[in-house]
């Protein structure tokens, strides 16, 4: 338990300050827009959360260097053991509550995303070593793909909870709010991790082909 514990601190970490504040700033972006040009004013604070955000993408290491340490260091720790424990996590989750109907736009939604994540893992595991810059290409679309398969098991535990409790007779509307959020969450966030999966498998041929001295 400590050494999963530790494993999952250290895989995490980039995962969540990376992932969750480039995330952030797009929320506060949003909140931001819905305002139309007085969201841009000084009439509401937006304007003012929008400046206070964007500051936690540079702090405590950038985004870009959470990223690196994700791929270069805490994939790799330990023979990948960390890694190896989470998907092992998210596969059991799914063996277990693949049956329940009233789950499968999660179960089926967190699988997709899993296996996305594990081609992700192994296309690093077989290029990043014999070129470190497709390991450096790859890191920032691979985090995101990390934080959209963490959310999706989190959305997937949130939703056993939630029907357990419709099941139980519980008519609080809280529960199919959450249920309804989540499977807008599946349906039109989590498609996003094809697109970083296309992106990172490319390569770091074309972001590395201009010569130094074009820039
Ligand atoms: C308001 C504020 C408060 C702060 N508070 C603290 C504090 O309390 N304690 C503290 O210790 N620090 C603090 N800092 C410093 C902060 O941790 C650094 O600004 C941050 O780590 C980024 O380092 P840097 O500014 O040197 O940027 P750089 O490291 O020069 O980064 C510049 C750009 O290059 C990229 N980059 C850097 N290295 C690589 C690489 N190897 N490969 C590819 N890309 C790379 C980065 O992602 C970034 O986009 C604060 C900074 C600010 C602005």
């Amino acid at each position: 338990m400590r050494q999963k514990g530790n494993d999952y601190m250290a895989l995490m970490t980039p995962v969540v300050k990376g992932f969750l504040t480039d995330k952030g700033l797009k929320v506060c972006s949003d909140a931001l827009q819905i305002h139309g040009g007085s969201g841009f004013t000084e009439h509401f604070p937006a304007s003012q959360y929008m400046r206070d955000v964007r500051i936690a993408l540079i702090y405590e290491g950038t985004n870009g260097v959470q990223a690196l340490d994700l791929v270069g260091r805490k994939l790799a720790a330990n023979g990948g053991r960390a890694v190896m424990g989470f998907f092992g996590e998210l596969d059991a989750f799914v063996a277990a509550n693949q049956d329940d109907a009233a789950l499968k736009p999660f179960t089926e939604g967190l699988a997709d995303a899993k296996a996305k994540l594990q081609e992700g893992t192994m296309w690093l595991m077989q290029n990043g070593l014999a070129n470190p810059d497709n390991a450096g290409a790859a890191s920032t679309d691979y985090m995101h793909l990390f934080g959209l398969t963490a959310l999706a098991y989190m959305w997937c535990l949130i939703a056993k909870t939630c029907q357990a409790k419709i099941a139980a007779g519980d008519t609080d509307p809280f529960y199919a709010t959450k249920l309804t959020i989540g499977r807008y969450y599946m349906q039109r966030i989590l498609p996003d991790t094809t697109g970083h999966l296309a992106k990172l498998t490319s390569g770091s041929e074309l972001m590395m082909a201009l010569p130094v001295e074009a820039f």
